[in-house]
């Protein structure tokens, strides 16, 4: 069975990622990386294919204290270059910003896909500083559906202080999934700390997806927490597995041990927890 990590991100430092940056969302930690890097986090959790990120945040990086250093840009032609390094584990994800040139990000989203091969779209709404149903990301959604690619949403809280807080709320892709029925939408960290609207969500359309990247900091009876709600709605068979960079199959494993202890069962089943791991990422991106 096929293991899939949806949630890597890549960047070198200060080239593509000022230390500053970097310190600021990782709380201290500041450091590049590169496809090897991901490759031996890969290597070391067993996980078979990694989906890999940039990103282009320089329309609204800003800090006080840096006042002219906003440059966070690891282009996608960095990431297609560090794909090619590693046929068949690392798989492209296209990064963008929709608002900086609306224009040449529709044909880049397109490009990548029909020429770089990259199997997804990456939006950061609240890093960018626009709400996922603001219509002027309403014809990005329309090409993910023209190239048939999913799209993953950012959603929820981030360490960096300029993403605006009222953008982060999975509330706002209901709108997107109404409008949007056969979009294939992932909803990125489920939109901690609104976990209740996330699940909602995602819960409400059939064609929402979530993982819980990141969610190594709340420790595994909150993932147990949120996969009990999932599970209680019938939406626990639409978790990806994604680490933001680290070896985290055990907080799925712990919480399957706190699932035995309270309710006498796990949370995922044999099948819930192999779909999980990688079977429904591989559906999604099309991997082999
Ligand atoms: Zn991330």
């Amino acid at each position: 069975m096929v293991t899939v990590d949806c949630h890597l991100h890549l960047g070198l430092m200060p080239e593509q990622v000022p230390e500053w940056w970097l310190e600021e969302q990782f709380e201290g930690w500041a450091g590049s990386v590169d496809g090897d890097d991901i490759v031996e986090v890969l290597d070391a959790g067993g996980i078979d294919i990694g989906m890999v990120q940039g990103g282009d945040i320089r329309r609204t990086t800003y800090d006080p204290a840096h006042p002219g250093d906003h440059h966070v840009y690891t282009p996608n032609d960095y990431t297609a270059a560090e794909c090619a390094k590693h046929p068949g584990r690392l798989y492209g994800v296209v990064c963008l910003d929709p608002l900086r040139d609306p224009q040449a990000a529709l044909a880049e989203l397109e490009r990548c896909v029909t020429e770089l091969d990259f199997r997804l779209l990456k939006l950061i709404p609240t890093y960018h500083h626009y709400s996922p149903d603001d219509p002027r990301i309403d014809p990005f959604y329309a090409k993910c559906l023209e190239l048939d690619i999913p799209v993953m949403i950012h959603m929820g809280w981030t360490r960096t202080i300029n993403a605006p807080m009222e953008h982060q709320r999975p509330v706002h892709l209901d709108r997107v999934g109404r409008d949007f029925r056969d979009l294939k939408v992932i909803v990125a960290h489920l939109g901690h700390p609104w976990v209740d609207e996330g699940v909602a969500v995602v819960a409400k359309h059939p064609n929402f997806y979530c993982e819980l990247a990141g969610w190594a900091m709340h420790g595994p009876g909150a993932v147990y927490g949120a996969l009990a709600k999932l599970k209680s709605y019938g939406a626990v068979g639409r978790v990806l597995y994604g680490s933001d960079n680290g070896d985290t199959r055990d907080l799925y494993h712990e919480a399957n041990r706190i699932a035995m202890e309270r309710d006498g069962a796990p949370v995922l089943d044999e099948r819930e927890m192999a779909d999980l791991m990688g079977a429904t990422a591989a559906r999604l991106f099309r991997l082999p």
